[in-house]
């Protein structure tokens, strides 16, 4: 005989660890049946009047609302709102300008993002003006100029350059101006934006909040009602959600972040150092590094470097692509932060339509190369490394 049901369970405790919170944070949905893990709300409606709430998947599904829950905790915010990718993500933002308003970024800032405002904003009447954060005296402006919002990234793609998200929190808020930071490349286990004093951090879940390069996602984290009000707008007015499978698998991903980071970092770690080791290497990048020119900084506000590593092997571009294609386990891949290791050759993949001269004038050699450190034996990795740099002598 079955036992006899119980009444719905009350509430999880809240706890301030983020290991416990990434696997009991958010509701189950499932207090008929016991499921442990909530199942896949495969449904495009919800019969009218039901108690959660619920109406039409474009605003809202029980596997979305589990992963919001889950996020907002794990960055330490009021709200979270998912959305269907990262670039889904930057679009709610952006919709909630208006024409005539101007956007200040960083400089460095993601390849897909710097298209989405030259190529569809613009025509919009949404401007941007770039520069680089890592250079305090460049904050200034943003006390003169008012801009809408301003959009910054740490550490940047592809190179790693780490901006001191407090201190431009704090010209931003004396300023009134809202700061969005990109948190893809650091994750919400290692960096923690809205505490830093950032308005909105964004996620391109699809990289480490997933982690398994299975899904693509994105969302918002803030501390404010009103931002949160303008996303879920955003989410069913502009049709960004995400599909309630993807949802399901980032949130089963999040569950294991803390302890894949953990590995991210250390074997990142391990890979940046042995590469600094090799002769000819003009530099290689990672936050943890003493070597990175904001070390501190990195020091003082990521929990530890994440899994990039990049670096300019000095090589020409022929040298460059041989030694990439004799690596066994990094393929030649665009994406980051999965538990496989990947890699990337800026100057022949995803900067490959920027002009010659200015993707010099920003770093991008012939010879940088990208890596995501996956979670593999660092002793694999290392000596495939050594394996292809030998083959190419
Ligand atoms: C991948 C990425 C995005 C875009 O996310 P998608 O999920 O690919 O749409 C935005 N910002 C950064 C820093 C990224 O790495």
């Amino acid at each position: 005989m079955p036992p006899k049901s119980k009444k719905a369970k009350s509430p999880k405790p809240a706890s301030s660890h983020f290991e416990t919170d990434a696997i009991h944070a958010g509701h189950g949905f499932a207090s008929e049946t016991g499921a442990v893990i909530a199942p896949i709300y495969a449904t495009s409606t919800f019969e009218y009047g039901n108690p959660g709430g619920f109406d039409y998947t474009r605003s809202g599904n029980p596997n979305f609302r589990n992963l919001d829950a889950t996020l907002a905790k794990l960055e330490k915010a009021a709200f979270c709102t998912s959305f269907a990718s990262g670039v889904s993500a930057i679009t709610a933002v952006v919709s909630t300008l208006r024409s005539g308003d101007v956007v200040h970024a960083e400089e460095n800032i993601y390849g897909c993002t710097f298209r989405l405002f030259a190529q569809v904003f613009a025509k919009f009447g949404v401007g941007i003006e770039y520069y680089d954060f890592t250079k305090p005296e460049n904050f200034a402006r943003i006390a003169r100029e008012k801009p809408a919002l301003v959009w910054i990234e740490s550490p940047t793609n592809p190179l790693l350059k780490v901006i001191d998200i407090a201190a431009v929190a704090e010209v931003t808020r004396a300023s009134g101006v809202p700061l969005l930071v990109d948190n893809t490349f650091a994750s919400s286990y290692l960096q923690k934006p809205i505490e830093l004093g950032a308005d909105l951090s964004l996620l391109s879940t699809t990289k480490y909040t997933n982690g398994h390069s299975d899904a693509l996602g994105g969302a918002v984290c803030t501390h404010s009602a009103e931002w949160q009000q303008k996303m879920i707008f955003a989410q069913k007015a502009l049709g960004l959600q995400p599909s309630p499978f993807d949802a399901w698998l980032t949130l089963r991903g999040a569950k294991t972040e803390a302890v894949r980071m953990e590995r991210h970092c250390e074997n990142a770690l391990a890979f940046a150092r042995h590469l600094e080791a090799k002769p000819g290497v003009k530099f290689v990048r990672y936050p943890f590094l003493p070597s990175h020119p904001q070390y501190d900084i990195a020091r003082k506000q990521m929990r530890g470097g994440s899994g990039m590593v990049t670096a300019d092997l000095g090589f020409d571009l022929d040298r460059t692509q041989r030694f990439l294609s004799l690596l066994q386990y990094f393929p030649k891949a665009e994406s980051l932060g999965g538990i496989e290791s990947l890699c990337c050759h800026p100057a022949s993949m995803t900067h490959a339509s920027v002009p010659v001269e200015t993707r010099l004038k920003v770093g991008i050699t012939d010879g940088l190369v990208r890596f995501s450190v996956g979670i593999e034996h660092i002793e694999d990795l290392l000596a495939d490394l050594d394996q292809a740099w030998k083959g190419i002598r």
